[in-house]
């Protein structure tokens, strides 16, 4: 399970919403906004209470590690768990996690400070088993792991059976691409390319393009511009400013761009 960003409200939202977080190994800090990391030290320091022993991962800006650490030094207040911080400075995107199901890569956004987003991929799963044609191929099925890694094997008469004859394609690898905050950075565009579902920020909307440009945020247009030119599946927008009357009004605007667009509201759940 993962975590990304960590504001000062999100350990009382994951209690609410029932999350089991002692599951969560990874966590990523997209910059040192505090509306994206102020919650950390908090769940950080409530894994200590719970007696936490299994390691966390902090996947964030150089400066991260500091930051934390002053704040657990002078309330002495050491984890009994390992806290292995992964301070990030580059401007291209760095692979940080990978194992043999999933990988996560950073994504270099546009903000006022140093920020990244994060991509995670699936790896392409197993081929799946098509039990009558291998039955009819005469296929010994002790056989089941190497058909499924995409081995032709040999029959009981001695011929040769192709995989694919005996095998379906596996579903196609899922990826999430979270993207906040940032302005409109087209730059991001191919490395997040077809990704099953897109984050994208969207604090602003059209009319208040130049408040959007000043802070370095998006409007709810311009998220839908990248979509569109990534040919993403899915757009789910977030990160809304407080001064519009209904957060409707964002998929108003970014539907007259991309169609496939979803509103993230606190507790809503997505399935890929
Ligand atoms: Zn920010």
């Amino acid at each position: 399970m993962f975590l990304i960003d960590c504001a000062e409200g999100t350990q009382v939202q994951l209690r609410r919403f029932k999350i089991k977080f002692a599951r969560i190994k990874h966590v990523f800090i997209s910059h040192l906004h505090g509306d994206h990391f102020f919650g950390l030290v908090g769940l950080i320091s409530t894994f200590r209470l719970l007696g936490r022993e299994a390691e966390m991962h902090i996947y964030g800006p150089k400066g991260i590690k500091e930051a934390i650490t002053l704040q657990l030094k002078l309330g002495k207040s050491w984890t009994n768990y390992p806290l292995i911080f992964h301070e990030l400075d580059s401007d291209k995107p760095q692979l940080l996690l990978e194992d043999d199901k999933i990988s996560v890569t950073t994504i270099p956004l546009d903000h006022r400070i140093y920020t990244n987003g994060f991509l995670f991929r699936e790896k392409p799963g197993e081929r799946k088993l098509n039990i009558e044609a291998a039955r009819a191929a005469k296929v010994d099925l002790s056989y089941y792991e190497k058909i499924k890694q995409g081995f032709d094997v040999v029959a009981e008469d001695g011929k040769t059976v192709p995989n694919a004859e005996i095998t379906y394609d596996p579903e196609p690898p899922k990826s999430y691409a979270y993207c906040s905050d940032t302005g409109y950075f087209p730059q991001i565009v191919s490395q997040i390319s077809k990704a099953t579902t897109l984050y994208h920020e969207t604090t602003f909307l059209e009319e208040h393009k130049d408040l959007a440009e000043k802070t370095k945020h998006s409007t709810a247009k311009e998220a839908a511009v990248i979509a569109k030119k990534a040919m993403v599946g899915t757009l789910i927008l977030g990160h809304y400013s407080g001064r519009y009357n209904s957060i409707e009004e964002f998929r108003t605007e970014a539907m007259e761009v991309f169609e496939k667009v979803e509103l993230a509201e606190d507790g809503k759940v997505f399935e890929l």
